[in-house]
């Protein structure tokens, strides 16, 4: 299930909430349905999981001298 980010135009909050099909999504302060959508994390996170070529690292290693610099070292 897609989980999105919104922006509130009405109030300036921002939240991250699940959209199900058929239903709209408002502010949970003040209630306001003029949204922003500003991105999927759902999609975000699942972007993540792709082999790390040889060339440029993992990319999610957490080596100090930054991601994907554990490519270096083999
Ligand atoms: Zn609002």
């Amino acid at each position: 299930m897609p989980i999105y980010e919104y922006g509130c135009n009405a109030c300036g909050r921002e939240f991250e909430t699940l959209v199900r099909s058929g239903t709209t999504p408002d502010c949970p302060d003040c209630h306001s349905t003029d949204l922003a959508k500003k991105l999927s994390v759902f999609a975000t996170a699942a972007s993540g999981g792709d082999p790390a070529p040889m060339a440029t690292g993992c990319g999610s290693c957490g080596h100090p001298d930054g991601p994907g610099a554990c490519a270096f070292n083999r």
